[in-house]
């Protein structure tokens, strides 16, 4: 059965001289690993060599799930090569291929989430305008933030986990942390019982319970949410995300 979707490539690994084992995000289909034979020809069924964040119409076969998928036609969008302004800026581009690496870790192959689909292209086409460092910063803190909520895994932001106190009510200058094993902030009063918590700044405490303030906080607080994120990624992961090393540089 051939099914068409609207995809973004978020892996592409040489397989032959002219074949290549692709990974989409796809919106209606969710997550798909695709052998595009002959892609590397000159001429084939497909608009050239697919690139990570190449972006556009597929059709592929998925008579067995259990094995990789048939990529028989896909077509840029807007007849463009997708998002080649991307490796323009190299920080912006690292920013690109970490949220790509998250958005293979955390969903599964053939589990839709058209909402995320819609965030992370937006993402990238944000991410394409000539971002500077502080911007793409909040652009990737906002995009994984909203990838943990469609996964399912969304930290509670606004509250203490655990005796949900919420965070505008508390006192001020009280001490706040986030604890990963928690999902989610902690207050003064019970950060006893949970030993992996971070200590978070006022403000980057306050940026996490009102997301509208990281587009417009500086590069320190933005680098210690980061920070804070990735070690997150790295507890539910395992280990730590490949990528990561490439954002937070200092
Ligand atoms: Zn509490």
């Amino acid at each position: 059965m051939l099914t068409k979707d609207t995809a973004i490539c978020i892996s592409a690994v040489d397989y032959s001289e002219t074949s290549q084992i692709v990974t989409f995000f796809a919106r209606a289909a969710g997550k798909i690993s695709a052998i595009a034979k002959g892609s590397k020809r000159p001429k084939s069924a497909f608009d050239g060599t697919i690139e990570i964040f190449s972006y556009g119409k597929i059709v592929f076969s998925d008579s067995n799930k259990e094995k990789l998928a048939t990529l028989t036609e896909f077509e840029f969008a807007y007849g463009s090569a997708g998002f080649t302004g991307l490796s323009n800026n190299l920080f912006t581009m690292n920013c690109c291929l970490f949220s790509a690496e998250l958005l293979n870790k955390f969903t599964h192959d053939y589990d839709p989430h058209p909402q995320l689909f819609d965030d992370f292209l937006q993402f990238l086409q944000n991410s394409q305008e000539g971002n500077k460092k502080t911007e793409m910063l909040a652009l990737l803190i906002l995009f994984q933030l909203s990838l943990l909520k469609e996964v399912g895994l969304r930290p509670v932001l606004n509250a203490c986990v655990n005796c949900k106190t919420r965070y505008e009510g508390r006192k001020t200058r009280d001490e706040i942390y986030f604890s990963s094993s928690a999902n989610g902030l902690i207050c003064r009063d019970c950060e006893g019982a949970f030993p992996d918590r971070i200590r978070l700044t006022e403000t980057a405490a306050d940026c996490l319970a009102n997301l509208k303030l990281i587009a417009e906080s500086q590069e320190k607080t933005l680098i210690e949410i980061e920070t804070v994120l990735v070690h997150h990624f790295t507890e539910l992961l395992g280990r730590k995300p490949k990528m990561a090393k490439y954002i937070l540089t200092l």
